[in-house]
């Protein structure tokens, strides 16, 4: 199977941060990695292969080298396991006019119309009560079909719709799930959810369930050259991280990390997102874990180098001018390495040059972006990580056209180049 259907597979599975970390929990099992409880004490061992959950929705994963931390240093590549999309309110349920709707809030910045009249589903987690009074238990879950859509205004009744429509997030975008035929079709969520899952409805608690886009990835083009598909944003990068700590070759020494922070669309301030101070007490842990002082962790992160995956703007073809003059990544030209003199992406000169040696060691084509100096452009975890972990930081990431559409599109090569050259990174 070639990188970009393996990359396709993936997305298919990670239909909600809770299903991303789950994903890639699976796949670390199978390689070998050691499950720790992020609240009990550790014992990790040298050549360890460990990871964390971190509230169902960031995961942090690393390596420990043959001999230890000794003589080797810290690598980290961070991504983002959420996306643009829309989030069920509590109480969703809306049963008017004849037909059955869900009340949803916009989570991160949807471009909304891309969203209209496409197959969605409904994926995330569901809360219910155990048999002890006071815990919870949290159960994952996925309609895995299509069983929403938001149906665009007909243009007889809308003749300017070409001139472009702004869509009320509260009256236009809500997605309808059904035509109400009989009573049983104004079931509360619970309740419908109570019926998909087997649970009892009086067991269900409450529930964090995202809206998802269902069509699947395709290849496009003549010679299939594009990649169109959900969530490429930023599942790219999680599916090259995760491949590259899982197949470099093992260090003799040193620390290698993957970090899958949650949150970032919607400015990463929570307690499981970039944000958070749950990296570097973590990080603390793992060092006093291995016998080492508060001070070697200094150490090692001051001697530690960070690589921030997520996607780039690619030139686009109907508005070349939105790109930079002399700076224009291409689909398929390889790696991204992200430069800002604001510091909205993470950058500095030797950071950079590091990137450019990784890409010659891989055999991978690398290229730069920069913001036309007329626009502000966006931001992304380096610029957030590299505050809490004063690290060495770089922004990296595949290049995409169409980034928080509903659907993204990118070129077949450039999943395998990054990929390449994350596993270089790590060995
Ligand atoms: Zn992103």
């Amino acid at each position: 199977m070639g990188t970009i259907d393996e990359l396709n597979k993936f997305i298919k599975k990670a239909t909600s941060p809770f299903h991303t970390v789950d994903t890639v929990s699976e796949e670390l099992k199978s390689k070998g990695f050691e499950e720790l409880d992020i609240a009990e004490k550790w014992e990790i061992k040298n050549k360890g292969r460990y990871y964390i959950k971190v509230y169902d929705s960031t995961l942090m994963a690393f390596t420990v080298g043959a001999n230890g931390m000794d003589g080797g240093n810290l690598r980290v590549c961070s991504a983002h396991t959420d996306f643009p999309c829309f989030k069920l309110k509590p109480n969703a349920a809306i049963n008017e006019n004849g037909y059955r709707k869900f009340n949803t809030e916009v989570y991160g910045g949807a471009i909304l119309n891309t969203w209209l009249d496409r197959p969605l589903s409904i994926a995330g987690r569901v809360i219910t009560k155990e048999k002890d009074e006071f815990k919870v238990e949290s159960r994952l879950f996925d309609f895995s079909r299509p069983v929403l859509i938001i149906p665009n205004l007909a243009i007889h009744l809308n003749r300017d719709v070409n001139k472009g429509v702004a869509l009320n997030k509260q009256k236009e975008m809500l997605p309808v799930a059904d035509i109400i035929s009989k009573e049983a079709d104004k079931l509360s969520l619970e309740e419908q959810l109570s019926e998909q899952m087997n649970i009892k409805r009086e067991d269900i608690l409450d529930y964090e369930l995202y809206v998802y886009q269902c069509e699947a990835g395709e290849k496009i083009g003549f010679d299939k050259t594009m990649f169109s598909s959900p969530r490429l944003d930023n599942l790219t990068s999680v599916k090259a991280a995760v491949d590259g700590i899982t197949g470099a070759k093992e260090r003799e020494s040193g620390i290698n990390m993957v970090i899958l922070y949650d949150n970032e669309e919607i400015g990463s301030r929570t307690k499981q997102g970039a944000q958070s101070d749950i990296t570097l007490l973590l990080l603390e842990k793992i060092i006093l874990s291995l016998g080492k002082t508060r001070e070697d962790m200094i150490d090692y992160l001051l001697n530690g180098m960070m690589l921030s995956a997520d996607v780039a703007h690619g030139m686009h073809p109907n508005y070349p001018e939105k790109c930079d003059i002399t700076n224009k990544p291409m689909l398929n030209g390889g790696t991204v390495i992200k430069i800002a003199a604001s510091q909205s992406y993470a950058n500095d000169g030797a950071a950079s040059a590091f990137v450019k040696l990784l890409a010659k060691k891989s055999s991978t084509p690398c290229q730069t972006f920069v913001n036309r100096s007329d626009m502000q452009g966006g931001s992304t975890l380096g610029a957030i990580t590299s505050t809490i972990l004063p690290m060495r930081t770089i922004d990296i990431g595949v290049p995409v056209l169409s980034m928080h559409s509903a659907r993204e599109l990118m070129g077949v090569n450039d999943q395998k180049s990054i990929k390449k050259l994350l596993t270089c990174f790590f060995s």
